[in-house]
């Protein structure tokens, strides 16, 4: 087997892959508005109650329309999970891992199109298309090879006479709820921990990103996962989600999204309803309100490229995004400055533009929250760039730099999901580090210096499950940089890391004396 690695990223600087992006783009302007049934134990159900999804850059083009399940459908689409486990988790593991290899190999040849159609219903401008694209392979190629791994056990010893295993089952019926701002790595990644491991899915897409959750359905079937084992559901979280969570054969419950719908989840969860049988687990990844932490003692410059890069790309949108930048005394003035040229020479517009580097937020109701946080950022700092937007033709908010503001100030705080950055001053680094920790987050950091102690100051005292050295706090890389943090970031299930198919999983002892 050839070892994992991940899939290169796409090098747009080269015509042929200009002109196939163009392409695939085009295919998919001319499939624009379709009806999307649900898929329920490997059946189509049209309903007439539908989820609109639209194009954040062109907000009255529609993406698509999605069937919209309601509790009875997700009764049937609970039932059928519930039947399909009693076969698939007695599937050879190795079965398994062969169909999400192939599943890979499908998106590998078509990943022109999943990026065109992130593009289009998330407003990702290409390059974060495509690295979303890539993300999802990485996925399916790391956690097919840790599951032919995990197939063999652990080692346990033996005493004469004894013969002991230790091994790994699946769980059962699993929810997966996912979120819109990594509309296919992440919901087919969570998707496929689960269903790789012998358990089966429940499906409910982020309400804005459905379409793209459609498109990898059909990619799970064209590889040839049995119908029953990822069930399609999309709906809305009051009714479905709550429905499927409080469900007494819900197993466990992944969910990727904001701290109080996760709180909500974990809470519901908890409770022991009538016939289950279980303590349910709950994975939870949330939210965010990373630093990058720069020292007196630096390059500035990379400080600046960093910080822009990681506050402004995708729009802010990922959880992993910076929000909140810590400078040392003597090099505030100088990073800040650097930060706001920066800025201003960012492109912002049409993500169909490969030149646009930035696009727009999801949608009316971001739009609206995102740009709520201009008038709180004047009254506790100064803007020193940015603090506009324009939702005429679609949601675009202009890259936004907050300076000299409070470290306990909201816009340090509250978590954004916009382009809007935050800097504070620190006297000297401890107080950085003490101003970076003072968060009820601890998702991503990372810490900008030329000073080896500081390096290992921060190691052990930064308190976030990402913590990065002399780069931005966000790409992480399946399998190079497992991603999950503490606090009120989520349960620190590592997605992308050598534990996390575990948690989809129930040890098992057996002990056989001869
Ligand atoms: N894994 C992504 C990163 O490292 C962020 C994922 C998220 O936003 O949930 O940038």
């Amino acid at each position: 087997m050839i070892p994992y690695q991940t899939e290169p990223l796409t090098d747009f600087s080269l015509e042929e892959n200009r002109k196939l992006y163009k392409e695939a783009l085009a295919k998919a302007q001319q499939e624009l508005g379709q009806d999307y049934p649900l898929i329920i134990g490997g059946e189509r159900i049209t309903t007439n109650d539908k989820i609109v999804s639209y194009n954040p850059a062109n907000k009255t083009e529609i993406i698509g329309s999605v069937s919209k399940a309601n509790q009875e459908l997700a009764e049937q689409a609970m039932q059928a999970a519930d039947s399909t486990f009693n076969t698939w988790k007695n599937v050879d593991p190795a079965v398994r891992a062969d169909i999400i290899f192939k599943l890979a190999a499908i998106v590998k040849r078509r990943k022109f199109e999943f990026n065109a159609w992130l593009t289009l219903e998330s407003g990702k401008p290409w390059v974060e298309a495509d690295a979303d694209t890539a993300e999802a392979i990485d996925f399916f190629e790391y956690y097919a090879r840790q599951m032919l791994e995990l197939a063999a056990g652990k080692p346990v010893v033996s005493r004469p006479g004894e013969f002991n295993r230790f091994g790994y089952i699946p769980l059962g019926v699993g929810v997966i709820i996912s979120p819109w701002n990594f509309p296919f790595a992440i919901m087919a990644g969570t998707a496929i921990a689960a269903a790789v491991t012998g358990n089966t899915v429940l499906l409910k897409p982020a309400s804005t990103t459905p379409v793209i959750a459609y498109k990898f359905m059909e990619a799970l079937e064209e590889a040839g996962l049995p119908a029953g084992v990822v069930n399609y559901i999309p709906g809305s979280g009051a009714e479905v989600g709550d429905y499927l969570v409080d469900h007494a054969r819900t197993r466990f419950v992944s969910f990727t999204g904001s701290r109080d719908v996760g709180l909500r989840i974990n809470e519901r969860a908890a409770k022991v309803n009538p016939g289950q049988i279980w303590i349910k687990r709950v994975i939870a990844e949330m939210g965010g309100k990373d630093t990058i932490v720069v020292d007196a003692e630096a390059d500035h410059e990379l400080a600046a490229q960093a910080i822009v890069k990681s506050a402004f790309g995708f729009s802010g949108q990922k959880c992993s995004a910076c929000s909140r930048v810590i400078v040392v005394d003597s090099a505030y003035d100088k990073v800040l400055n650097r930060v706001v040229e920066l800025t201003k020479e960012l492109t912002i517009g049409d993500p169909t533009n490969p030149d646009n580097f930035m696009a727009t937020v999801i949608d009316a109701a971001a739009f609206k929250k995102v740009t709520s946080y201009f008038d709180i950022a004047k009254e506790e700092g100064r803007i020193a760039v940015g603090g506009t937007a324009d939702d005429s033709k679609g949601y675009f908010v202009n890259p936004t730099v907050v300076a000299d503001v409070a470290p306990k100030s909201r816009v340090m705080q509250e978590e954004i999901f916009g382009p809007i950055v935050a800097f504070c001053k620190a006297s000297d680094f401890d107080e950085a580090i003490a101003i970076a920790n003072n968060t009820e987050y601890g998702l991503t950091g990372a810490v900008i210096t030329t000073n080896p102690l500081h390096i290992e100051q921060a190691r052990r005292d930064f308190f976030v499950g990402n913590l990065y050295f002399n780069r931005g706090c966000t790409g992480a890389i399946v399998g190079y940089q497992p991603f999950g943090g503490y606090n009120m970031s989520g349960t620190c299930s590592k997605a992308g890391g050598p534990d996390y198919l575990t948690l989809h999983m129930q040890s098992k002892t057996t002990s056989e004396t001869f």
